[in-house]
């Protein structure tokens, strides 16, 4: 005997983090071909903001200067407007316009990528040498051959207000999320997409999934282009916390030859997040990524913290492990699976929140129009299939 059917919709988003929280806002404001609202449900596994998803950890940079390549440049600026009109809505700051300052080596190539954005687009920045970088930013250790190019209108995103401000305006426009309610299953039928919830059956038009590092285990087909990336974050305590407020201090990024430690002003009052790139192994599922770091890798992070910011106490404060869904070449996947009923956004590859209005509107308009002009070749399912074809 099948399970009773507790909701018919138009579209059902399965996870309501980053992506989906982003995809429901703009499907509420949506209409369908006969010009009523559409009928939207969000299922979402935890609550409205949590820790287990790749959006936490207080702070996400936010760069307009895109160094993935100039296709994102418009989607930066696009998604920079979207999250001033939600912070709007919301009555809440979202982005914090401390802009994004890079420190590199002259000639490192993301640096270059970072400048040749900057000339394509005409974006406003400051480009600082190493004498520059000393007087203006006394903060960070500088070498002689050093670099610095302040990325205007680049900033900090806080992440879980924006998740929770998503989900509330969606639900403030008409679509109904719920909460503590997993998806078991999709199962793509002659009338629709039947899902199997915690809660019941779900009957939907359209699915969009965006399950985050959970997506694989949701749609097995991409579990061989989806991988669950492990990523951790550090904070640590400065000696004065001034110098290192919003107001002072931006957003950054410092890569050294072998070492990236990126971060942004101190959100709470007494410490920074400087999180240097520490290299986990994969795991299978979210749930086995590492609860506990050991002495020798806190060591290691607050030593590399401080070979980029001499003033912070090494010991981290505050430290914690996260996942992130993989593609192949860090693209994100947002394209229609089979026959169209089903739209993923995932693969967001360490880099997706910054983003996260713009690939929401492109999945909510690819489930409901079948086109978006913010999809784009590099990002469909047959573009990262093509990376894993045998040569
Ligand atoms: C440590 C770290 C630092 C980062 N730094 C930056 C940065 O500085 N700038 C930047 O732009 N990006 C950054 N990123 C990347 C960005 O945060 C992620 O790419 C983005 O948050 C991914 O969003 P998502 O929607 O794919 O996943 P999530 O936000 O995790 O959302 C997936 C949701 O689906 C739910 N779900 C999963 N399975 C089910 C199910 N079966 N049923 C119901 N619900 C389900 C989950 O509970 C979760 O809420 C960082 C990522 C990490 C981890």
């Amino acid at each position: 005997m099948s399970a009773a059917v507790i909701r018919e919709v138009d579209v059902a988003v399965v996870g309501a983090g980053t992506m989906g929280s982003m995809a429901l806002w703009h499907l509420s404001r949506m209409r369908g071909a006969d010009g009523r609202p559409l009928r939207v449900l969000g299922l979402e596994q935890f609550g409205t903001v949590h820790t287990h998803g790749a959006f936490s950890g207080e702070s996400r940079l936010f760069r307009v200067a895109a160094k993935e390549g100039r296709l994102f440049v418009p989607a930066a600026r696009e998604a920079r407007s979207q999250w001033l009109e939600l912070g709007r809505l919301a009555g809440r700051d979202l982005l914090l316009p401390s802009g994004v300052l890079h420190i590199a080596p002259g000639g490192h190539a993301d640096l270059d990528a970072t400048l040749a954005a900057i000339a394509e687009h005409d974006l406003p920045h400051r480009h600082l040498g190493a004498e520059d970088l000393r007087r203006q930013y006394p903060q960070f250790h500088v070498e002689d051959r050093d670099e610095g190019v302040l990325d205007e209108l680049a900033g900090a995103l806080r992440p879980e207000s924006a998740v929770h401000a998503a989900s509330r305006q969606a639900v403030a426009s008409g679509a109904e999320i719920l909460h503590g309610t997993a998806v078991l299953g999709i199962e793509e039928r002659a009338d629709g997409v039947r899902l199997s919830t915690s809660a019941g059956e779900v009957h939907a038009e359209r699915v969009i999934v965006t399950a985050g590092p959970w997506t694989a285990r949701l749609v097995p087909d991409l579990a061989d282009l989806l991988t669950v990336r492990v990523l951790t974050l550090a904070w640590f305590v400065p000696e004065d916390i001034g110098p290192f407020l919003p107001h002072r201090f931006p957003g950054f990024m410092r890569d050294l030859e072998e070492l990236h430690v990126f971060g942004a002003p101190s959100l709470d009052g007494y410490s920074i997040k400087a999180s240097p790139h520490l290299l986990l192994p994969d795991v299978a599922r979210p749930e086995e990524r590492p609860t506990e770091l050991s002495r020798e890798q806190l060591r290691w992070l607050g030593e590399q913290a401080r070979r980029v910011i001499p003033a912070l106490d090494p010991e981290p404060v505050r430290w914690s492990v996260h996942t992130d869904s993989q593609s192949p070449d860090g693209r994100p996947l947002i394209d229609t699976l089979g026959d169209g009923r089903i739209t993923v956004a995932a693969g967001m590859s360490g880099n997706g929140f910054k983003f996260a209005p713009v690939w929401g509107q492109a999945a909510a308009e690819l489930a409901v129009t079948g086109g978006s002009r913010w999809q784009h070749e590099e990002f469909t399912l047959a573009h990262h299939r093509s990376l894993l074809a045998p040569v």
